[in-house]
């Protein structure tokens, strides 16, 4: 029965359970290039997936 599946089911704001994943958590996240990564993480790991700074 489809009924079942209707539960009370907050306002997904973000559509996640995961944050970053990463460090996990779910502040600052970026979904921009499909990662999942915080901001501090996509910092950290953008050079090394190829992204750069353009200053
Ligand atoms: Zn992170």
């Amino acid at each position: 029965m489809i009924l079942a599946k209707v539960k009370l089911e907050p306002k997904r704001k973000f559509g996640r359970k995961e944050g970053c994943r990463r460090c996990g958590r779910r502040r600052g996240m970026v979904r921009r290039y499909g990662l999942r990564l915080c901001r501090q993480c996509f910092r950290e790991t953008a050079p090394s997936l190829g992204f750069r700074k353009y200053s």
